[in-house]
């Protein structure tokens, strides 16, 4: 097995690079149509093709939607047992940060040796990263921790897990010793608007497995989502002049009133957490005529989600007794699915993550998440791709911050993982 730690220098690098990248906006807008939803995550995918070009991946380009493609050819010899047979690994994060908080003029605020206690923010007094709400801060004492200045989000989420690739990649090409199958590399555009895999060519990349480099926390392995649901609720009311409106008025407003308050309290997004389900209704629009009330529909298994849609069928059935003369239309729409459904296919691609991370020494710790990821849509269009750790926490935030030293075990794990494909590819 090949030594795999980073050294002083290559932290350095590490630091810089992310530092680098954090610098320039490329803050998505969930509003605009167009690809990318803002013009400026190209400034940071230009500067990108010409690290990845110095570093020597000569096929790096960005294409018109601004992606950034590049590939690093396998680095064992032909006379290798393995040669030819190492499935090709892709990796993947994000270019763009949350369209919600400011991503302009980030000035980054790096402490070294982080001692404990609360973290104030140099350009807000207003910001402090609280100790005891932070319990990863915890973890992180002696660690070289980043954060912005408080006016803005760092962009951590996803430019660490960036940084990590291109690092990883300079690392591989200054260690050829290091064994390792075909690397393919994207970073994409508007993640955050969740249409980050839009224009992605899964057959193009030409990767067999892929890993995003988008989670939070030390030796976390994300390979599940929420199975997604959108339920669309219409009410149907008859609308009369309110003085003359008795026995003749239905109001639809009071009937959406009345379905959202019967939501079963321990099925909210306020009150579950982990592996709980929720209905959400975020939505609600109309007038005493007519009500349209959306309401997001969240669980880990099909079996649990169609409980939920039930439960709110349930509900309608109830209210529709209480108010006969109204019209209640329930129409269900998929939005995504539970991505361990499909890694299950090939269960390699979860085992070789988890022996990666035994590599560092740790005990891989593997997490379900409470939303979407491009790694999940990935999965589902034929490329399993399960997502690690990138160091980031409190992610779409002014208080957002990031570990060195975690971004460091990242760039680490990811070498071994490659070597694990390698050893395991061996005929
Ligand atoms: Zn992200």
């Amino acid at each position: 097995m090949a030594s795999i730690t980073l050294t002083e220098h290559d932290r350095k690098e590490l630091l810089d690079r992310f530092l680098r990248y954090v610098a320039v906006d490329t803050q998505s807008d969930e509003n605009s149509t167009s690809s990318p939803s803002t013009e400026k995550q190209k400034d940071l995918a230009r500067l990108l093709v010409e690290e990845l070009k110095t570093i020597g991946l000569d096929d790096a380009r960005m294409d018109e939607w601004g992606y950034v493609w590049a590939s690093l050819p396998a680095s064992v010899p032909p006379g290798h047992p393995a040669a030819g047979k190492i499935p090709a690994v892709g990796l993947i994060a994000h270019l763009d940060t949350y369209f919600g908080t400011s991503g302009g003029g980030v000035t980054p605020h790096v402490i070294e040796r982080y001692g404990g206690g609360d973290i104030r923010l140099p350009g807000d007094p207003e910001q402090v990263i609280v100790f005891a709400d932070n319990p990863n801060l915890g973890a992180c004492l002696g660690h070289t921790i980043v954060t912005s200045d408080g006016r803005t989000l760092l962009g951590a989420d996803d430019k660490a897990g960036i940084a990590e690739i291109v690092t990883l990649v300079s690392w591989l090409r200054r260690h050829p010793e290091v064994p390792h199958g075909p690397i393919k590399v994207a970073f994409t555009t508007d993640e955050e608007v969740g249409r980050g895999t839009e224009h992605f060519d899964v057959a193009a990349f030409g990767a067999d497995v892929a890993y995003t480099l988008d989670g939070s926390d030390l030796a976390e392995i994300e390979d599940e989502t929420f199975c997604a649901d959108t339920a669309i609720v219409t009410v149907q009311g008859h609308d009369v002049h309110p003085g003359y409106a008795k026995g003749k008025m239905v109001n639809a407003v009071r009937v959406a009133a009345a379905i959202v308050s019967r939501l079963e309290e321990e099925f909210l997004p306020e009150t579950t957490e982990e592996r709980q389900p929720y209905l959400h209704a975020y939505d609600v629009r109309g007038d005493v005529s007519k009500v349209e009330l959306k309401l997001l529909v969240r669980a880990f298994s099909e079996e649990e989600l169609v409980r939920r849609e039930d439960s709110l069928r349930a509900v309608i059935d109830e209210v529709c007794r209480l108010f006969p003369a109204a019209r209640v239309a329930l129409e269900i729409k998929e939005s995504y699915r539970n991505m361990a459904y499909k890694i299950a296919e090939d269960p390699r691609v979860l085992e070789f993550a988890f022996e990666a991370v035994r590599r560092l020494g740790l005990e891989p710790k593997r997490k379900a998440i409470r939303g979407g990821t491009d790694g999940a849509r990935l999965s589902f269009m034929g490329l399993l791709t399960p997502n690690i750790w990138a160091g980031g926490q409190s992610f779409h935030s002014v208080q957002e911050w990031v570990s060195l030293d975690w971004m460091v075990k990242a760039v680490e794990v990811t070498a071994h993982l490659l070597g694990v494909w390698v050893e395991r590819s061996k005929p």
